[in-house]
């Protein structure tokens, strides 16, 4: 094939992003997925008649140009809304979350010194803003919600302690409660679900009907190809067969970190930015069970270390659909970044999901089958914003559009990535001009 018959806009990545740029566009584009299948991050995986999102992937809609897209693809009510059941599981109890806002049912101590701890912090006047998420905690909700769910919770998810991570990513994604939502739920009075995530959409067999839903609305996918090589000078995509695809405009979904490493004879400076660039990977446990859940709950976090995991979520209470009759299947998401021993993991967790009353006896699981994502949590470190300001400006010269989730470098939602993929089409038709 002659590079020059090839579209304007090449398309790395047929995850939500890609495909939301390749909608957007319409036409002059190519699309480039690297697996053998289209949804990156946002897909669904069966084994023996079990199904398996990776991890919990709720869709929470605000944008209404992708609200009304989403009622183009999907017929009205086939994406049902679920009104989020989600616990904290601690100190041997489920209390409601967020944490910071339902202290009743905790043992009568915690929730003392919460309250305590919150109230202090409030009388406080701070010196200076919170120079790390550890301080935003404190300032914000005080010790004692530190110390029992804030800190040890986000150490757990993030992979890094709360010090090495900066407060600015979590404005939108930390539920902040009003004194009056603090106050109410200690005495058990809260009546509303509080954060960003109080309900959401699910498709009835697993997230993967988005992204087949909207591949299915767009042409020039070409799946199981990437570029082994990208001449960003000549704006050049090589392939590992001699093919190359000669572009105007580059999207690319890839990790950033993996594309710098794409990059043909990169600036060192760009390279040595793209090696501070820290990204966690997420080891967790697909688990089927041949009988339903006993706890009527969406997920709960779990804050202490004494268990091996950080959160747990039963799929099958999403949608009865995703597990045979009167079976679950679950989601258990562990703390530790290395690859599990299942010999000795796979008991100790099965206890501890009867300890939580999730299921009755260890008997009743199926299977449990640890999965990793390489690229699950990027790390907000205190050199984060710096090291985007170097590499995003040449990335933007070269008419290369990083865009994503991972593309980007951050922390997203899918809807999020549907609009990154809307204004990537944007940007992209621009460098056309
Ligand atoms: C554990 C976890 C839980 C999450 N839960 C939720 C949730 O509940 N709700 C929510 O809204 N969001 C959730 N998300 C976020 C959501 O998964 C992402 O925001 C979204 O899927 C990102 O889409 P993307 O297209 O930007 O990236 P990706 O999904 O990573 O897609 C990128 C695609 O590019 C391909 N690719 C990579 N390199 C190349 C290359 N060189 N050439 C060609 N193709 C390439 C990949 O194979 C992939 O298909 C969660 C994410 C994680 C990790």
């Amino acid at each position: 094939m002659s590079s020059t018959a090839k579209p304007p806009i090449a398309i790395l990545g047929a995850g939500l992003t890609g495909l939301s740029a390749a909608h957007h566009l319409g036409s002059d584009y190519q699309v480039y997925e690297r697996l053998g299948h289209v949804g990156g991050h946002a897909i669904t995986l069966e084994e023996r008649g079990y199904r398996f999102d990776r991890t919990g992937h709720l869709l929470h809609l605000r944008d209404p140009g992708i609200r009304a897209w989403m009622s183009e693809l999907f017929a009205e009510g086939h994406l049902r809304t679920i009104h989020r059941r989600s616990l904290v599981f601690s100190h041997g109890k489920y209390t409601r979350y967020p944490y910071q806002a339902n202290t009743f049912g905790l043992p009568a101590e915690v929730a003392f010194e919460c309250l305590k701890g919150y109230l202090t912090a409030r009388e406080t006047s701070w010196e200076s803003a919170p120079a790390n998420f550890e301080e935003f905690c404190l300032q914000n909700f005080g010790e004692g919600f530190s110390k029992h769910f804030m800190i040890p919770y986000n150490a757990r998810l993030w992979g890094v302690h709360p010090r090495e991570i900066t407060a600015e990513w979590c404005s939108r994604f930390v539920p902040m409660p009003k004194l009056d939502d603090v106050l109410a739920g200690a005495v058990g009075l809260n009546d509303r679900e509080l954060g960003y995530n109080a309900s959401f959409l699910y498709p009835p067999t697993g997230i993967q009907e988005l992204p087949v839903a909207m591949a299915a609305r767009i042409g020039n996918v070409t799946l199981n190809r990437a570029p082994s090589k990208i001449d960003w000078r000549n704006k050049r995509l090589h392939f590992s067969d001699g093919d190359t695809h000669d572009y105007q405009s580059l999207i690319t979904t890839a990790p950033l970190k993996s594309l710098i490493g794409l990059l043909d004879d990169a600036p060192a400076e760009i390279v040595q930015a793209a090696n501070k660039l820290r990204c966690n990977k997420l080891w967790y446990l697909d688990v089927a069970t041949h009988k339903p859940c006993l706890k009527d709950l969406h997920w709960a976090y779990i804050p202490e270390d004494k268990y091996p995991f950080y959160r747990i979520g039963c799929y099958s209470n999403f949608s009865e659909q995703l597990a045979p009759k009167d079976g679950a299947c679950f989601y258990v998401e562990l703390a530790d970044r290395n690859e599990p021993d299942m010999a000795t993991l796979g008991p100790r967790i099965a206890r501890d999901m009867v300890e939580m009353g999730l299921i009755a006896s260890v008997d009743d699981i199926l299977f449990m089958s640890p999965r990793v994502i390489q690229f699950a949590y990027v790390v907000f470190d205190h050199d984060y914003f710096s090291t985007l300001d170097v590499i995003k400006p040449f990335l933007i010269e070269n008419n290369i559009l990083s865009h994503g989730r991972y593309g980007a470098w951050n922390y997203s939602s899918m809807e999020d990535a549907l609009i990154y993929g809307r204004q990537a089409a944007t940007s992209a038709r621009e460098m056309l001009r």
